[in-house]
């Protein structure tokens, strides 16, 4: 079939045979199909969907692109994957991933960097002085049989037809389509060879899908996509109407992930990040119960082996392990500049996306693709939604590296942040589950 043909069909609402669309997928991928005809392809999904079969047959594509791992079958603990729709502050990742070495799991992580407004692992990782995130499928496999965990960008022997359908999904607004964005993550953790994968989708302002209902079939057709594909899914719907944690930027989530490893930092750091590894393991794990899950995995913050498993990882990747230690070793802006609460009152909006891209117009994520990122930029943020606070008390500390950029930071938050005389109704941090059941911290499905 022309391509032209097969793009006309999805138009028109058709649905695509499955040879037709995987010759389709490798012509692209053999320079036969251009840029311009994929684009309209992916436009003509975005606005028609795809059937179950449609989805399957472009997910098995992009995994039959490149290589793919089998963590199943070589008689090692079980290997799983957490993967996060995108947010701010969400360095969950960095604590999760030793955290569930420690108890006993392997964990083969690929992340992405920063995109739009949200922050990417990679580029956390890579504030740590040294810390390399380039290893080859060999060095990754040794970190990981050594270490547990192995944490590292993705790579273009792994589902590399993802990485140009992505890149054209930047430039051509058609990122927010759910079954594209499904078969972008799944495919990725179904080439990592893993046997059980946790998703966090997030809803609220600072996600892709804003809108909560949409959030849930986002989750729904990711977990039904990958179990298709013979991986355990599950998927925990959490908050992201205000930013995880206090910090916002490449080396203080580093430093606030520390933290949290050695059993401190914020409570709702903290609870998503149980909550998620909990379900790791309760998948992995025939007949762990949540409760037990969870005890051991809280002591493992708390009396330190979790954070030696990091440094240990971080030793392994080339990174100085002191910053476990040591935070000062992480990159520091020159300039801090605190911005005061206007009023006093509650603080009824923290908004996650302003707050995003006021971090990426500091410097810690990209304004075009080719950018670098400052590791040391970012902000602090002292007030959570609900909280009381007086006229004139600390509620952000920018760190910047010049003078103009903290004072356009200045006008930013106060875009970002409204304060009223009642605190607000809150989102739950800890939506609900998909598939239906009870989640680590307590939660049930309305
Ligand atoms: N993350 C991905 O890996 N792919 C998408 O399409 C969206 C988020």
């Amino acid at each position: 079939m022309l391509a032209q043909e097969l793009i006309a069909r999805k138009r028109d609402g058709a649905e695509l045979g499955s040879e037709y669309l995987r010759q389709f997928l490798i012509d692209y991928g053999s320079g036969q199909v251009l840029d311009y005809q994929m684009s309209a392809f992916l436009m003509a999904v975005l606005f028609n969907g795809m059937s179950p079969a449609e989805l399957s047959t472009l997910t098995r594509s992009i995994i039959e692109s490149g290589e793919r791992l089998d963590f199943r079958s070589d008689g090692g603990p079980p290997a799983v994957d957490k993967h996060s729709t995108g947010g701010v502050g969400d360095k969950v990742s960095l604590i999760l991933a030793p955290l569930l070495a420690e108890y006993g799991l392997r964990v083969p992580m690929m992340s992405g960097r920063g995109l739009g407004h949200t922050g990417g692992t990679v580029d956390k990782l890579e504030s740590i002085p040294g810390f390399r995130t380039d290893l080859d499928l060999d060095d990754f496999q040794a970190v990981l049989a050594d270490v547990g965990c192995a944490m590292i960008r993705q790579t273009p022997a792994i589902a590399p037809l993802d990485g140009r359908l992505y890149a054209l999904r930047d430039v051509t607004a058609t990122v927010p389509s759910i079954p594209l964005i499904s078969a972008s993550i799944v495919s990725k953790k179904v080439a990592e060879g893993i046997e059980a994968l946790v998703l966090d989708v997030k809803y609220g302002s600072g996600a892709f899908m804003r809108d909560p209902d949409r959030a849930v079939l986002l989750a729904e057709t990711l977990v039904d996509l990958a179990e298709s594909e013979g991986v355990r899914a599950s998927a925990l719907l959490t908050s992201m109407e205000q930013p995880l944690g206090r910090t916002v930027g490449n080396a203080l989530e580093v430093r606030e992930a520390v933290e949290c490893l050695r059993g401190e930092g914020p409570a709702d750091l903290r609870e998503v990040t149980l909550a998620l590894a909990a379900e790791c393991v309760t998948a992995a794990v025939p007949g762990a119960t949540t409760a037990e899950v969870c005890s051991g995995l809280e002591a493992m913050l708390d009396d330190g082996r979790a954070l030696a498993r990091f440094a240990h990882l971080v030793e392994r990747q080339g990174g100085d392990p002191d910053v476990t230690e040591r935070s000062g070793l992480l990159p520091e802006a020159p300039l801090r500049v605190t911005w005061e609460s206007p009023a006093d009152g509650f603080v009824t909006r923290a908004d996650a996306y302003e707050i995003g891209v006021a971090a990426v117009e500091l410097g810690a994520g990209r304004r075009r693709i080719e950018d670098e990122v400052d590791p040391a930029v970012g902000l602090e943020l002292f007030a959570r939604l609900g909280d009381p606070v007086q006229r004139g008390q600390p509620v952000a500390e920018i760190h910047a590296r010049s003078a103009d950029a903290a004072e356009s930071m200045v006008r930013r938050l106060g875009g970002a942040f409204r304060f009223g005389e009642a605190p607000p109704e809150e989102a739950p941090l800890i939506w609900r589950r998909v598939p239906e059941g009870q989640t680590a911290s307590g939660t049930r499905n309305p």
